[in-house]
């Protein structure tokens, strides 16, 4: 593993807050003021294709990065757009039937709450 990835890997698994690309880039120039935004991209997706980083696609916003790669669920707010965890055991796996898809084998699976969150029904209260 390269330093940069290697440092890109430490910043991203220091917050919770699943940050775009764009974020992971200005947390991590402040250990590699050199690095570019082309770079960061790159690894980033390296990580996640080597599974040590979880890449939450939602469509129609930016992709995000998550560190933690435990079971768990997401919920996003719809007017931010903030992107917080909810753990896997308050929402257990379903009973799901053998053949909901033919020849799939079905090793787990993702929730995504939508919703408002506590800032953004603030600011819609007011
Ligand atoms: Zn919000
Ligand atoms: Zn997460």
């Amino acid at each position: 593993m390269t330093r940069q990835r290697k440092v890109i890997l430490e910043e991203l698994k220091k917050v919770k807050s699943h940050p775009t690309a764009d974020q992971v880039y200005e947390m991590v120039r402040k250990r590699l003021p050199r690095i570019s935004l082309a770079t960061v991209y790159r690894n980033l997706e390296t990580l996640s294709t080597a599974g040590e980083v979880l890449k939450l696609e939602i469509s129609g916003t930016q992709r995000r990065y998550d560190g933690d790669t435990s079971d768990h669920h997401h919920a996003r707010c719809a007017m931010c757009g903030a992107v917080m965890d909810i753990p896997a055991d308050l929402f257990p796996m379903p009973e799901i039937p053998e053949d909901v898809v033919e020849g799939f084998d079905i090793s787990g699976y993702r929730l995504e709450l939508t919703g408002l969150c506590r800032e953004c029904r603030a600011a819609k209260a007011a």
